[in-house]
């Protein structure tokens, strides 16, 4: 494994000569074994449960994979099996290897190009809600460990062809095991693949390089340049004479579950408030996405589902819209922002101050974080600072919660408003009792019903100046340790329905009501209609009154029940 010796240096030579340090290929062999059967602890644990490993087969065929793993592994560290790049190579295997080890063993996720996105797109207080003991422990044993052997092992000093020879020859060889074991080994690994297709997004570090390297790809596929302009010919539709401006409440929800809501038949009493107003809940709605970063674009856009997964440019939004054909918009964010959507409308943070207002209380806002009531506190302020005009035509404000992110459940409601108890208290979920996690995250939905209440509480005081309404819908829905799973953000084909369906709450104010422009009494016999994210584009533009060729009335999920 080590070159052969060189001259002797005199007084500059280190203290290990070119005979006794490491060949960086022995490094690279032995990071890929360590990886493929150590950091890939979430994988194994997960093959080893299916009923088909169970045999001395299966067995086999788990060891094979493992060996694939190493291969492809010394395969990749070959090419880098240089001097200077293969500790910097290793480290970095190690290291992504670690974390995704912790995150999918922790918390049931797997590493694709959905979950990379919302790793790049965090904030720095959602990675302090993550961080724990026991990851730093994961990790260090992962990684920490071998680092450390890693950055003590001396390396030898090498000659270019010789060294460049063994690289070739090692990369030709982990390439022929790989391609033997692919063909011994086919009928179970497309057999596991095709049956468990998550499986291979738990292949550790592979996942994440794949995911880094799919999202560079789509970055560079993306032409550049502004989004393309929708609602060119965008109109206010006429309105019955004495009839008021609309103004319309999207209240974006966050990691609510549908079956977690009483309005939808949830034995507890999550909803106390909310069912004692005239509030409308959709019982049958499902998510466009399974994380906030592909729903919230989304929900905002005309395209709908399967043509945004399609889309070849970006496009403006519903928002852009609203705009465009002369209302009012506002966006007011309390969690990690709007994704862009908000970028060409007029937009603030929950904690941001408004000038001439009374400052957010502590009680409200820590500093860092705020409860979501803060969304409401300077409301009247922030809607006064938008245009005159605009606002006489109408009014779509967009209040992004907090909702009920995890894993820090027990966060998202203030002490005096935490009706379950006992609460979970730790980020490490499945160390919680499960009774205290479901109690801290239905604490959660509790302070979400009472701050609705109060947006309908602030949108009855409007009603002499407009018609107002309210919509809430959550993003995506939550894991909560069914099938060992917890928290959200499963590729969708594979999700569980926990992370899709989600609920979606309607509400009219007394004179949208009054004027017929909505039957509410038709709405509440289409509680069951099978609805998505796709209808919130086309269902907001039907309550707005505007008109636009975007706008599909089959998709406004209203148009059944509005006044011809
Ligand atoms: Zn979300």
């Amino acid at each position: 494994m080590n070159s052969p010796g060189h001259p002797q240096r005199g007084r500059h030579t280190p203290r290990f000569d070119a005979t006794d340090g490491w060949n960086p290929l022995t490094l690279g062999v032995l990071a890929g074994v360590w990886i493929a059967a150590l950091s890939n602890w979430p994988l194994w644990r997960a093959l080893l449960a299916l009923p088909e490993t169970a045999s001395l087969r299966g067995a086999l065929f788990v060891l094979g994979f493992g060996v694939m793993i190493a291969a492809l592994l010394t395969a990749l560290l070959a090419l880098f099996a240089w001097r200077f790049t293969i500790k910097p190579m290793i480290a970095f295997l190690l290291l992504a290897a670690a974390f995704g080890a912790h995150f999918m063993g922790s918390y049931g996720v797997v590493i694709d190009t959905t979950m990379m996105t919302n790793v790049l797109q965090t904030d720095p207080r959602e990675v302090r809600d993550l961080m724990s003991w026991r990851m730093l422990a994961g990790v260090g044993a992962l990684a920490g460990v071998p680092l450390l052997l890693l950055w003590r092992a001396p390396l030898a000093r090498l000659r270019f062809w010789p060294q460049a020879g063994r690289n070739l020859i090692t990369l030709i060889g982990a390439l022929l095991v790989l391609a033997l074991l692919v063909f011994a080994l086919f009928a179970d690994l497309s057999a596991t693949m095709r049956n468990h297709r998550s499986m291979r997004y738990l292949i550790n570090p592979l996942n994440s390089l794949y995911a880094l390297g799919d999202l560079a790809a789509q970055s560079n596929a993306k032409p550049a340049g502004p989004p393309l302009p929708i609602g060119l010919d965008a109109r206010i539709a006429p309105r019955a004479a004495g009839a008021r401006p609309p103004m319309m409440m999207v209240v974006v929800g966050e990691t609510a579950r549908a079956d977690h809501f009483a309005l939808n038949g949830y034995a507890r009493a999550t909803n106390p408030e909310l069912r004692a107003l005239d509030v409308l809940s959709f019982s049958r709605v499902m998510s466009c996405g399974t994380s906030t970063a592909t729903s919230l674009p989304c929900m905002f856009s005309h395209l709908g589902k399967a043509d945004y997964e399609a889309r070849g440019r970006d496009h403006e939004n519903l928002l852009d819209l609203v705009q465009r054909a002369g209302m009012a918009v506002l966006w007011i964010d309390n969690q990690a922002g709007c994704k862009g959507l908000c970028a060409r409308v007029p937009n603030a943070f929950a904690r941001d101050a408004v000038a001439g207002a009374p400052a957010l209380p502590a009680s409200l806002c820590d500093g860092e974080e705020c409860l979501d009531a803060a969304l409401l506190h300077d409301l009247d302020a922030r809607i006064a600072a938008l245009p005159a005009a605009a606002r006489e035509r109408g009014v779509l404000l967009v209040l992004h919660q907090m909702g009920s992110h995890g894993p820090a459940y027990a966060k998202r409601s203030p002490p005096e408003r935490k009706p379950f108890g006992p609460e979970c208290t730790t980020n490490v979920l499945q160390q919680c009792d499960h009774q205290a996690l479901i109690n801290a995250y239905d604490n959660s939905i509790a302070y979400t019903d009472h701050v609705l209440a109060q947006t309908i509480h602030w949108l009855k005081q409007q009603q002499s100046g407009f018609d107002t309404s309210l919509l809430y819908v959550s993003d995506h829905g939550e894991s909560l340790g069914e099938n060992n799973l917890y928290l959200h953000g499963l590729p969708y084909a594979v999700a569980p329905v926990e992370q899709k369906h989600v609920p979606m709450l309607l509400w009219f104010g007394a004179r949208a009501a009054d004027d017929g422009q909505v039957r509410v009494d038709c709405l509440r016999a289409q509680r069951d209609v099978a609805l998505t994210h796709d209808n919130l584009f086309h269902s907001a533009l039907g309550v707005l009154g505007i008109t636009a060729s975007e706008y599909k009335r089959p998709l406004d999920a209203l148009a059944p029940c509005r006044a011809p």
